[in-house]
């Protein structure tokens, strides 16, 4: 049977990317539809390292504690060493939170639980997973998207303004618009696998043969779960079995103590770490976002994280051209995000080489919340010290005092789809006037907030007379003296937020 249905945005891959993506439409009223090849939720732990940054993310789509309860902190590495010594670790820099940046610590979530806590989440929005349905192919022309999908049902052909591909590493949507993927394989092939083990505590990461990667393997306890994640290099070339039999016999030979038992095998696969970054990530009305667009080895825990950052940037970019704005505010999504991706490629890759030589700990350059945009045509330019806030960057936390008394968060002021204009001690008449979209709030001694610790005055270094602009996704749009009205303006036009004109008089 072939039938023919439409929507505003067909998402290809219902991944870390797809999921997020299909949420931030369905919390802007967008229709979308989520597809996956797969018959049902993918049921591996791969990426299970939450980075501080995507954790505000989470708090802003609504999922944050749900996250925390899914998951657990990063235990202790317990490195075991072939004459039966132990020396425990903490290569995971744990930091207390601080009124900047409330979360400083990576979580561990097995990526089949972030994927349901996503999916439960969209559900709460009205959006599902339309699992067994493949993208077979796509036409695009100046108004949208013809794209072919095999399903249950037979073959359905669906009409949308736009088609974005979160469709993975060996994403069908990036071979069929012919972009390249280049980059390189890095020469490490390694098992991973989740598994019932007996013979080891759940209290720490147990590691061994550090510093030979023919001998290395770890077994990772997942939080509220009875699995270990084991990880082991392997050679290049030959067949690995993965069933338990022939985990327990790999287990055998390299852990140096024995006494490993394998149970059960929940899910395993052996792959090749790849560096590699799409040529482009938008052509015409079709987008790449997550591994679709760049791979990288695990180290650092970073893939999940770039990739669900990746759709957290294009969401409201396309709910906005849907809504009118220009489509040049599009072409900011490949302009922001591509560099952010080839940064990540180097650091995951010099990770990797670290953790050849035994070398497993992380830091603030893992944690993602120095990245930002103050290259983008989005940032508007801004007089600042280099080491002073700049638009583009993340914006931070900090704490507010609301006229009734009661303590509020900035990112509470930021928590949703709109954006957010802060002026401090702004006379009123000089203020851009109310419109969908924008949020407005007034600091200072008339203002619906105080700022007695200096969250605004100090971390923002925001003067009085200023105002602050807050994109959607978070970071600063602008950082603009109330007298330069006419260019914040200028900019809020150039983002679809224009103010409603009142319908003319009717004459008499
Ligand atoms: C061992 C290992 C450890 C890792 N550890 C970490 C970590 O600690 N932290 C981290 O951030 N990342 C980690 N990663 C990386 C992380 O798993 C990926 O970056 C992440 O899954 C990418 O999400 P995605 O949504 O872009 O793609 P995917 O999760 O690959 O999802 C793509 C989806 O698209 C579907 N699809 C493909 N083609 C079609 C089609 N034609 N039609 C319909 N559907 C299609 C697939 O079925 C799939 O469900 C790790 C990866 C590995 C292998």
């Amino acid at each position: 049977m072939n039938t023919q249905a439409s929507t505003e945005v067909l998402i290809c891959g219902a991944g870390a990317a797809g999921l997020t993506l299909a949420i931030d439409l369905a919390r802007r009223g967008v229709p979308a539809r989520l597809i996956d090849k797969l018959p049902a939720p993918f049921a591996g732990s791969r990426g299970k390292g939450i980075q501080p940054r995507t954790q505000e993310v989470f708090e802003d789509l609504g999922v944050l504690d749900r996250m925390v309860a899914a998951g657990g902190l990063y235990p202790p590495q317990r490195l075991h060493g072939a004459d039966g010594t132990q020396a425990d670790a903490q290569e995971i820099a744990l930091a207390p939170p601080t009124a900047e940046e409330p979360y400083r610590t990576p979580l561990m979530v097995p990526q089949f639980r972030t994927e349901a806590v996503l999916r439960e989440r969209l559900a709460e929005l009205g959006g599902v997973v339309e699992y067994g349905r493949e993208l077979t192919g796509f036409d695009q022309d100046a108004e949208g998207v013809t794209a072919t999908m095999a399903g249950p049902d037979g073959i359905e052909t669906i009409r949308c303004r736009y088609l974005a591909g979160g469709d993975g590493g060996r994403s069908f949507v990036r071979r069929a618009l012919g972009i390249g993927f280049p980059g390189q394989t890095l020469g490490v092939r390694a098992i991973v696998a989740d598994i019932q083990l007996d013979g080891l505590s759940r209290d720490a990461w147990h590691r061994s043969g550090e510093g030979d990667m023919s001998r290395q393997i770890g077994f990772c306890p997942l939080p509220r779960t009875d699995l270990f994640q084991l990880q082991a290099p392997i050679p290049l070339e030959g067949e690995v079995d993965l069933s338990a039999a022939g985990l327990q016999a790999f287990v055998d030979d390299r852990w140096p103590a024995g006494g490993l038992t394998v149970r059960g095998v929940a899910w395993a696969s052996a792959y090749r770490m790849n560096a590699r970054l799409a040529d482009r990530y938008r052509v015409g009305r079709v987008l790449l976002m997550g591994d679709a667009a760049h791979i990288h080895p695990p180290t650092g825990g970073q893939g999940l994280n770039t990739s669900l950052q990746d759709a957290y940037n294009l969401g409201w970019k396309l709910a906005a051209v849907l809504s009118g704005a220009p489509d040049a505010l599009l072409d900011t999504y490949e302009a922001e995000r591509r560099p952010i991706a080839a940064g990540m490629l180097g650091l995951a890759a010099g990770l990797l080489d670290k953790a050849r030589r035994g070398d497993v700990k992380r830091g603030r350059e893992v944690h993602q919340l120095d990245l930002g945009y103050r290259f983008s045509s989005l940032s508007l330019p801004a007089e600042r010290p280099e080491d002073a806030l700049q638009p583009g960057d993340r914006a931070p936390d900090g704490l507010l005092r609301g006229a009734n008394g009661r303590p509020v968060r900035l990112f509470d002021l930021f928590a949703g789809p709109h954006w957010t204009l802060i002026a401090r001690a702004v006379d009123p008449a000089r203020l851009p006037a109310p419109r969908p979209g924008l949020r407005l709030h007034g600091v200072g001694a008339d203002g619906a907030f105080q700022d007695p610790g200096g969250a605004l005055g100090a971390t923002y270094g925001l003067a009085d007379g200023e105002l602050v602009l807050v994109r959607p996704d978070g970071h600063v749009a602008a950082l603009v003296a109330a007298t330069d009205g006419a260019r914040l303006e200028a900019y809020l036009a150039g983002v679809g937020l224009a103010p409603i004109q009142a319908p003319r008089a009717r004459a008499a």
